[in-house]
């Protein structure tokens, strides 16, 4: 899919309409009085109403509700540009006022025709409120291009709305900004012509954007309304791969070798090390370009295509994204089913009562967060169904290497070596089984299906781990006891300092978990939310790293599925806290206090 993460809000918004109809809720606001309101106040980015006629572009404008309002107002001499991305929305406008201009218009687009909004003063009223599915980093994305884009066609000044971070807590489908963190964007612009109300009474402000500079009001006092809330200091995740000095050794055997791919002299060491690290037989791992390619070359390797007998992918629907779009891309519908809140896993009993049980081709669980999966419960599931299961144990590299036994067997499991995981080559991963001659066909399943000879005797992907990766792979397991250390002393940190907060209960480290993982369970969904709102207002970063379930995905959310409580459960109230090998205890306990007050009963 090439399409925009923003495409989800239009997404969104048309779905709002056709619910609720040309109302206040169909364009998303609580109650036509908030409506009018903002109305006033985005009207507010207009210093002198005495310099009439001038050009107003509402950017998402929805049905042309603003115009209305100005009408009402008797302001109907004021030139209405309305502009919006929805179609649906756009023609609805256009049958409610014939003669007014309404164009359908993705100001992101590369060849959007931006003159055409060409105006005195801009307003966007709700088009930055809601990020829906969208995360805060993909949603001020959109913010920047959009306010950058249209900026150019402005000759007067712009006012926008967002969500404010000085709330009691925030909303995950909703954008609250901190407001230093929006002048700083909009000083890029404007410079100092820059203003803020947050008077309103409502749980967001509005930023004004002025070409020139204004001089007819001084923004002091509101200046002060911006809630003093940090940047974000401190990212979620912070990885550590080899540097640059313990690769050279490997990069000149590249250098020496001219191979570069195809399972070459460093692929094949670094499975050989793997092998050996989790005590499988020689050829029990593939190594493979990323997570995803290993899950697709176990599937193409064994199971196969999905066929028209039997076209579901069972997955869990608390994990990764990759889950499937593995599975989807070998050609399967991916069913989303329930995973268990207590073990966060999917169980074989779920699967064995699905009443299409004899449409399922095969069943990917997760190791959700590294929790590892069990073999033999799957090994019992797939002597008594016929149906094959391949293991997403993407993240559960160390439970592999700590328990061989009870985690690798004759179901293959697919591992994810992407830097974010616990051993990392950057991008990578491998199919590992102690069924060499499964391996064997994900490989093969992984370069074009080529078996000796170039000629493609199976389906199949390019899904091959180069030389170079394999070099970071290598010299990752040089390091790999000290990187162990210094990510069981994270863990360990961890718990001392929530335990000594008193909220040790709900944080999962290692080795419950895999390593890369620090989760904070809360209580439930609202104290989630509210240690959410306490670690965002520190600067912390923190991560729903499962997003709120496949199912709320907007390209999976089309599918059909039964009851997620376990699913809901934990999306709404699993939160990953900052990792990094060398997090700094002074982080930790910031965490831990933040933590820890944002749970604190109210006084
Ligand atoms: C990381 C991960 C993947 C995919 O790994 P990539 O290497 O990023 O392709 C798949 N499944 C789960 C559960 C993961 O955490």
């Amino acid at each position: 899919m090439t399409e925009r993460p923003d495409a989800a809000l239009l997404v969104h918004y048309d779905q709002c309409l056709s619910e609720h109809g040309d109302t206040a809720r169909g364009a998303d606001w609580p109650n036509e009085h908030e409506r009018r309101t903002r109305f006033d106040v985005m009207l507010d980015v207009i210093p002198d109403w005495r310099t009439r006629p001038l050009v107003l572009c509402d950017l998402g404008c929805g049905t042309g509700e603003l115009l209305a309002h100005l009408r009402r107002r008797g302001l109907g001499d004021i030139r209405y540009i309305g502009v919006d991305r929805s179609e649906r929305a756009i023609e609805l406008a256009r049958r409610k006022f014939p003669d007014a201009e309404f164009v359908v218009m993705d100001v992101n687009a590369p060849d959007a025709p931006l003159e055409r909004l060409a105006c005195d003063y801009l307003v966007a009223n709700g088009l930055f409120t809601v990020k829906a599915t969208l995360d805060f980093e993909q949603m001020w994305q959109f913010m920047a291009s959009t306010v950058r884009a249209i900026w150019p066609h402005v000759r007067g000044g712009i006012a926008f709305n967002v969500m404010s971070t000085a709330v009691d807590w925030q909303r995950d489908d909703l954008f609250h900004v901190p407001a230093d963190a929006l002048l700083a964007l909009l000083h890029h612009l404007a410079g100092r012509s820059v203003r803020l109300r947050a008077d309103y009474g409502i749980y967001e402000y509005t930023v004004y954007a002025y070409r020139a500079p204004r001089v007819d009001r001084q923004p002091a006092v509101e200046a002060e309304a911006a809630a003093p809330a940090g940047h974000v200091s401190v990212p979620v995740m912070r990885p550590r791969l080899p540097h640059a000095a313990h690769l050279l050794p490997y990069l000149k055997r590249i250098d020496d070798s001219r191979i570069y791919s195809n399972f070459g002299p460093l692929a094949t060491e670094l499975e050989q090390r793997l092998a050996a690290l989790m005590q499988l037989p020689a050829g029990g791992v593939a190594s493979a370009g990323s997570g995803l390619a290993a899950l697709v070359g176990a599937i193409l390797g064994g199971p196969g295509r999905a066929t028209p007998a039997r076209p579901y992918a069972v997955v869990p629907a608390y994990t990764f994204v990759a889950t499937a779009v593995a599975v989807e891309q070998c050609g399967y519908l991916p069913r989303l089913v329930d995973v268990d809140a207590e073990d966060w896993l999917l169980s074989p009993d779920t699967v064995l009562a699905d009443p299409r049980l004899d449409e399922i081709g095969l069943v990917v669980p997760v190791a959700a967060l590294g929790r590892p999966v069990e073999q033999a419960a799957w090994q019992a599931f797939t002597a008594r169904t016929g149906i094959p299961v391949v293991i997403d144990g993407a993240a559960a590299f160390e439970a592999l290497i700590d328990a061989p036994s009870r985690y690798l067997g004759p179901v293959p499991v697919a591992l994810s070596f992407h830097a974010t995981k616990s051993f990392g080559t950057g991008e990578g991963g491998a199919v590992v089984s102690t069924d060499v001659e499964f391996v064997a066909r994900g490989a093969r399943a992984l370069n074009f299906g080529f078996h000796g000879a170039r000629d493609s005797r199976s389906a199949s992907t390019n899904g091959k781990m180069s030389e170079y990766h394999a070099a970071v792979g290598l010299a990752e397991l040089d390091g790999w006891d000290d990187k162990r250390r210094a990510m069981r002393s994270v863990a360990a940190r961890y718990r001392d300092a929530f335990a000594a907060a008193g909220i040790g209960a709900g944080l999962h480290v290692s080795p419950q978990v895999g390593s890369s993982y620090v989760l904070y369970l809360a209580p439930d969904a609202e104290s989630a939310e509210r240690v959410c709102a306490a670690l965002a207002a520190a600067g912390l970063d923190f991560r729903r790293w499962y997003g709120m379930g496949l199912h709320r995905q907007t390209y999976f959310s089309q599918l059909a599925h039964g009851p997620l409580p376990g699913t809901e459960d934990l999306a709404f109230r699993l939160l990953g806290l900052p990792v990094a090998p060398d997090l700094e205890d002074d982080v930790i306990t910031r965490v831990a206090h933040a933590v820890a007050a944002a749970l604190r009963p109210a006084t």
